[in-house]
């Protein structure tokens, strides 16, 4: 019976990944990208929530809980990301998949220019999907046709592809060969668990020595010489093997994956694992209880240095300041300043401190004078209170 084949399955789970990478800048919750970091608003989608920059703390442990979680995938799957999920292997394999179909078929000459076709319509395709990770895709498709608007742009837009076009023509698998400095660090994290891909030396002497394996490597290497770090754990070397084994009466292929370095191993937790996957745990747990306990305002208040305090004629001082108010809701809000113990204090607010609008998910600066009676300056710290509706959203002490 044929043995099953690795590359259609990491065909299919490629297949996935290109798809979520196409797909997902287009799918929204409620109205709101699913996941995006609007660069002209300013925000991280996640999920449809709404992150503002200015709350860098979530966005830093959503930065985090994703290099955590992906350190935890290279401890447990090792180079597998390399050979099955990292874009420069993705898109070289469907390059070369694409290139495949029309071998053959035409004239050298007609292959080389299709080569170069299918590099430019991927590399493209990279730059436009790129764009619509930061903005709405009908607004970077608007934004690329009006080149006089938009040249810088148009400009970046034009670089990417002439990127994405030399890598894949001319660059292709010696980025990983040579100078991808995660491969080498990937070595660091493997532990007793990880997974890896290795010539079955309990089996060596079955070997034919028909170089299949070599031949269909696209790292050039040969694996029945031990682990090598420029192998990259793609598996087609595995089904090469199966290829030509699975003629002979004793059946099966000579190479295979396996968790650790002792046949039959199944997965299991090594240190390194079990840290990782503790840091994720805690990670993404601190993650949730942040985005879930989020304020719905933010509140700032600076005196403004640029105008003096001002002595009036009665003997009462005032002094110009400014607030900062963040609406991170979804509705537009109505907030007033107001201080807290006014009424005993002989101090008050003057200029525009009642019915600030402020839109969803924006700021809005407000100058306003804090004015004090004569001979009632206070002593010490203010507190000024941001209200909406009856509740107080956010207070800050301040020194007049
Ligand atoms: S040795 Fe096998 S798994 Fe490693 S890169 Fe070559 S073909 Fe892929
Ligand atoms: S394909 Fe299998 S049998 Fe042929 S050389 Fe490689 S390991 Fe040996």
């Amino acid at each position: 019976m044929p043995l099953p084949r690795i590359t259609r399955k990491r065909q299919f789970v490629q297949g996935l990944l290109i798809a979520a990478a196409l797909l997902l800048p287009f799918a929204s919750v409620s109205g709101k990208p699913l996941l995006r970091m609007d660069i002209a608003k300013m925000t991280l989608f996640l999920a449809g929530i709404p992150l503002r920059i200015d709350q860098f703390y979530l966005v830093l442990l959503v930065i985090l809980v994703c290099v955590a979680s992906f350190l935890l995938l290279t401890a447990i799957l090792g180079r597998v990301w390399c050979g099955w999920l990292c874009p420069q292997t993705v898109f070289n394999d469907v390059a070369e998949l694409l290139v495949k179909r029309f071998r053959g078929k035409s004239s050298a000459g007609a292959a080389r220019l299709i080569e170069h076709a299918v590099a430019l319509v991927i590399a493209s395709t990279i730059a436009f999907n790129l764009f619509c990770w930061f903005l709405p895709p009908r607004q970077v498709v608007m934004n690329l046709r009006a080149v006089t608007t938009h040249p810088a742009m148009v400009v970046t837009f034009v670089l990417l592809t002439l990127f994405g076009y030399l890598n894949l023509i001319l660059v292709k698998r010696s980025f990983c060969r040579s100078y991808c400095p995660y491969g080498r660090f990937q070595t660091a994290l493997m532990d007793a668990g990880t997974l890896n891909l290795s010539f079955l030396e309990e089996v060596r002497d079955r070997c034919l020595r028909c170089n299949a394996c070599v031949r269909t490597c696209p790292m050039g290497i040969d694996i029945r010489e031990g682990f090598q770090i420029e192998c990259i754990g793609c598996g087609r070397c595995i089904d090469a093997c199966r290829g030509v084994m699975e003629r002979k009466p004793e059946g099966t292929g000579l190479i295979d994956y396996r968790f650790g370095t002792v046949k039959g191993t199944r997965f299991k937790f090594g240190n390194i694992t079990v840290v990782l996957t503790l840091v994720t745990l805690l990670l993404t747990a601190g993650l949730v209880w942040a985005v879930l306990g989020r304020t719905q305002n933010a509140f700032a208040v600076q005196r403004v240095a640029t105008a003096d305090t001002r002595h009036l004629p009665d003997g009462s001082v005032a002094q110009p300041w400014r607030a900062i108010i963040g609406n991170r809701s979804e509705s537009p809000q109505t907030y007033s300043l107001r201080i807290e113990g006014q009424a005993s204090s002989g101090v008050e607010l003057l200029g525009q401190v009642q019915d600030i609008i402020v839109a969803p998910n924006q700021h809005r600066d407000v100058t306003f004078m804090i004015h004090s009676a004569k001979n009632s300056v206070p002593q010490g710290k203010i507190v000024l209170q941001l209200v909406s509706g009856d509740r107080v959203a956010a207070s800050v002490a301040v020194t007049p």
